[in-house]
């Protein structure tokens, strides 16, 4: 078990809401994904709400990706909290984001 529970990018309270949506690295990589229509994060104060309004987030034609993008994005934030949490290991926001892009299109 962590003892540590401030997030890896902010210092703020690590929650799975706070790394997957409110950090402001997540804020970043969300804005990166081209979607369709705007969200505003603060919409969803939980992981389950945003889930559930997900479902009809789509991302904008030229990308490719025709399915669900939400859950791309936020196994790729966890990859990039663990790499630098674990292994030392940086990502910026816009590679998080390409990952994400590229394993949703495969
Ligand atoms: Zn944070």
């Amino acid at each position: 078990m962590l003892q540590n529970t401030s997030c890896v990018h902010c210092g703020q309270t690590e929650t799975t809401e706070h790394i997957l949506l409110h950090c402001s690295f997540a804020r970043h990589v969300w804005n990166l994904i081209p979607l369709a229509s705007t969200i505003d994060l603060n919409d969803f104060p939980s992981l389950v709400s945003a889930v559930g309004a997900a479902t009809s987030w789509t991302c904008l034609p030229p990308c490719g990706i025709t399915g669900n993008i939400f859950s791309w994005v936020v196994w790729n934030l966890w990859i990039t909290r663990n790499l630098l949490l674990f292994e030392a290991r940086p990502a910026s926001a816009q590679v998080t984001v390409s990952k994400a892009l590229v394993r949703a299109r495969e």
